[in-house]
């Protein structure tokens, strides 16, 4: 370990879960605790600078895939940057949605309010992109200074004609995972309230997957392969008029339970569309996953297709799987993702290759997905909750991780480390959902930790 590092946060002499603030102290725990669980789902603590995303940011995420949807920043221009093409989510057809908008607020605004200039920039976008959905998110200053950007919404929606719905997500409201709860609100005002009949039902919607690298068209290719119709992503690779046809499936299998639940439970009390949580990361979650959906369908021939089909990939991914554990054997994992359903999937992955998770945190995991986390890892590994940079690298090097699994804002902190790096966050562009991602997984995890360059550290 460099000297530099070593004496920034002073040298590790015993394992513990001591946090570097006191107020984060029921929000680190450890595999073998079996006491009170772990505090999450608050607010981050002030002054700690959590690794955690604003409101604004979480609600961006998850609308951002709709291909034909124009987004809208109104706030200042900062917060337009920090989200542009934030996701590495393919389109099969429109790409309004990789483009960024921002109404760029500035002093004068602050002072005199900012109303008149979002209902020009609105006019403009329609005139000038003629989308069929505009979304507005009020960030910070907006929020502050107060402008009514629901009734400007409203307004601009009776002279286009198109909807316009507005997005309250001032990043100091709340925690990430608000923003998650206004994007399944604003999707829900889209795909509206009213049922389609049960016995006309088919098909199934993928929630939570947001076709990062492709990864739900890999998906939707199993599902096809199997006989099961796929109505729409949401959001991933969505028009507006997909995302309306979403009344229509039997059921609703959500992939990124943290950001997508919400929605998941409103269509189901408001369309009577059941769902079950799903998880293409990994073998053992690929495979059951798939089964859970044949299941839900309750078809048995389509859950004897899967269970063939399963079996045929798994072992045709065993030699690959078996090639990299014996590279990977013994080594540490240590894992800071967004969502409790990644980070479940991502300890299983590193145990099918042989490793142990020696630290593991996400940004916005719940009391149900801490469970399942401290009953999969082993006695002293590290568990947290919305996370700090110290602490993540405070731990890494009390655990002697050899590789940091996480996203583009944690990436420096591995490498500053000397500590192996794999992206599996949002911004990636290469697949690691479903069989394909497994061989992709390991590939990048082996190249990573048995890189030559760190021989030169
Ligand atoms: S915290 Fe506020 S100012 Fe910063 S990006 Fe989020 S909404 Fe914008």
């Amino acid at each position: 370990m460099p000297d530099t590092f070593a004496s920034h946060i002073g040298k590790a002499t015993s394992l513990s879960v001591a946090p570097t603030l006191d107020e984060r102290r029921d929000s680190i725990t450890c595999g073998g605790d079996t006491g009170k669980g772990i505090a999450c789902g608050k607010n981050s603590a002030a002054g700690a600078v959590s690794q955690r995303a604003c409101v604004f940011c979480g609600a961006r995420v998850v609308l951002n895939p709709i291909t034909d949807a124009f987004h809208i920043i109104h706030g200042p221009i900062g917060c337009s940057s920090y989200t542009w093409d934030i996701r590495g989510s393919l389109t099969s057809g429109d790409d309004l949605f990789r483009h960024s908008f921002c109404t760029d607020m500035s002093g004068i605004d602050v002072v005199f309010g900012g109303e008149q200039k979002l209902v020009r920039a609105i006019d403009e976008a329609v005139a000038s992109h003629h989308p069929n959905v505009v979304f507005v998110y009020a960030t910070c200053i907006a929020g502050v200074i107060g402008d009514d950007v629901a009734a400007v919404c409203r307004a601009a929606e009776k002279r286009h004609g198109i909807r316009c719905i507005a997005v309250q997500a001032p990043g100091f409201s709340g925690r990430k995972a608000q923003g998650y709860r206004l994007a399944c609100d604003a999707i829900m005002q889209l795909i509206g309230t009213k049922p389609f009949p049960r016995s006309k039902a088919h098909g199934i919607n993928i929630l939570g997957d947001f076709n990062l690298a492709g990864e739900q068209w890999i998906v939707k290719n199993y599902l096809k392969g199997l006989g099961v119709d796929v109505v729409t992503g949401i959001t991933g690779d969505a028009s507006c008029a997909e995302l309306m046809r979403a009344p229509q499936a039997r059921l609703n299998v959500v992939q990124c339970a943290g950001s997508m639940l919400s929605l998941a439970k409103r269509m189901e009390a408001d369309l009577g569309i059941p769902y079950v949580k799903v998880s293409f990361y990994g073998i053992e979650d690929t495979c059951a996953s798939l089964s859970r959906i044949a299941a839900a369908l309750d078809d048995d021939d389509l859950a004897e297709r899967t269970d063939l089909f399963c079996r045929d990939q798994v072992s045709s991914l065993n030699p690959v799987v078996e090639r990299y554990r014996s590279r990977l054997k013994g080594k540490k994992a240590a894992i800071f993702v967004g969502g409790g359903f990644k980070a479940i999937s991502l300890i299983k992955q590193f145990r099918e290759l042989g490793m142990d998770t020696v630290m593991v945190g996400t940004q916005t995991g719940n009391a149900d997905d801490y469970d399942v986390i401290r009953s999969l890892v082993d006695e002293g590994c590290v568990v947290l909750d919305d996370a700090t940079a110290t602490e993540l690298e405070k731990f890494m090097v009390e655990r002697g991780a050899d590789i940091l699994v996480g996203g583009v804002k944690e990436r420096p902190l591995a490498y500053k480390l000397g500590v192996a790096f794999c992206d599996h966050n949002h911004e990636r562009k290469h697949p690691l959902a479903g069989f394909v991602g497994v061989r992709n997984f390991a590939e990048e995890v082996n190249a990573s930790i048995n890189s030559p360059v760190w021989a030169f550290l």
